[in-house]
């Protein structure tokens, strides 16, 4: 079925709805968008027992949900989704179709667009459209030191990832109205390749670095992964979160998720402090919307220092150690 008015499709990620925002801010994203190609925005949830997110959906700005809603589902599998998603494309040729650029989304839109035989464009930092009623889709190439503008002129539909914490999510709404298509589910009858053993959350004791308002930054400068635990021992102190660099997560100092930068996330807090880091751009793009940054390095000309309010020339660990001190005898620990 073709339906009349276009629609822009955004892939409901419910899992972990409390911290992880990027569907919402896919959502809002996609209301500016679909005024300027009258379109409805939809948004497809997989799952069982999903109401109560279609209804959060419907609440921050959809028009239309498509709910697969069956216990097969219940459990993600790549496979199965992808599968239903194709299909569902088939049948209403969505204009545009965003999916958050979380590592579930790297892994999924990939196969979606390669089903519908159309581009791609992944870790989008901008979206809009031009005079040709084209979604524009600008990310980061040449390892970020360019922002390209990628248009999908003549295949749909328009793809693209977008990492969390890029959009503002919209307010909810309850009094909103949208509509609900629920879709039979019918299992993909070519063998299932993947078979589902048992799934652990991981521990999530923090707020998400999104959302932040004390973000504590650590680089290679910090030199070692003992000497880098320091940082989270500040970061309780401040009720912070601690974001990391590359060559950090490469070391395995800490975890991926931690990664700030073109890679990893997105930083907005009022207050950032960057110990050991020397301010490459792919790293620096996604802090500066931080109010306010205090940078410790050794070296007064790294290109941090030339960005931050604060600079302090010195060694990160040392500051760290009497930051740790200096709070705890303010807080009586
Ligand atoms: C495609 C691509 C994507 C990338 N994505 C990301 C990304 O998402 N995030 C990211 O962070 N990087 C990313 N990178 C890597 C990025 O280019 C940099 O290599 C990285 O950000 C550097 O990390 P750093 O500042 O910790 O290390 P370095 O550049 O090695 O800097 C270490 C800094 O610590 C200082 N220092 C050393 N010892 C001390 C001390 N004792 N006290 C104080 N200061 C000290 C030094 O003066 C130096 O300025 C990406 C690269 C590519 C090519």
């Amino acid at each position: 079925m073709n339906t009349q008015k276009k629609q822009i499709w955004i892939f409901g990620d419910y899992r972990n709805y409390f911290q992880n925002r990027v569907t919402l801010q896919l959502l809002a994203k996609a209301r500016e968008l679909a005024q300027k190609i009258n379109a409805d925005v939809c948004v497809l949830v997989m799952g069982h027992n999903t109401q109560e997110y279609v209804d959060e959906y419907i609440a921050h700005g959809a028009d239309i949900v498509h709910s697969f809603d069956h216990k097969e589902l219940a459990v993600y599998k790549v496979d199965k989704f992808v599968h239903l998603t194709a299909q569902l494309a088939h049948q209403y040729q969505p204009e545009i179709f965003l999916i958050g650029g979380t590592s579930f989304g790297h892994e999924y839109a990939p196969r979606v667009a390669k089903r519908l035989q159309t581009g791609l464009t992944a870790d989008c930092v901008a979206l809009s459209i031009n005079d040709k009623q084209i979604l524009v889709q600008t990310a980061p190439a040449f390892g970020g030191n360019l922002l390209a503008e990628i248009i999908t002129p003549d295949h749909r539909p328009q793809m693209a990832t977008v990492r969390p914490g890029t959009f503002q999510e919209l307010p909810h709404d309850y009094e909103r109205k949208g509509s609900v298509i629920q879709h039979d589910y019918l299992a993909n009858p070519s063998k299932e390749r993947i078979r589902w053993i048992r799934s652990e959350r991981e521990p999530q004791t923090e707020q998400s670095l999104e959302k932040a308002s004390v973000v504590i930054c650590g680089g290679r400068g910090m030199q070692s992964k003992k000497k880098f635990k320091k940082l989270f021992d500040l970061a309780r102190l401040i009720c912070g979160e601690v974001g990391a660099t590359r060559p950090v997560i490469y070391s395995r100092w800490t975890s991926p998720e931690t990664l700030v930068g073109q890679a990893g996330k997105q930083v907005a807090p009022q207050i950032l402090f960057s110990f050991g880091i020397s301010g490459a751009i792919q790293h620096t793009a996604a802090i500066s919307d931080a109010k306010f940054i205090i940078a410790i390095n050794k070296n007064p000309h790294a290109t941090i220092m030339k960005m931050a309010d604060v600079a302090i020339v010195s060694d990160a660990n040392q500051v760290c150690s009497a930051l740790i001190k200096a709070f705890k005898k303010r807080i009586r620990i």
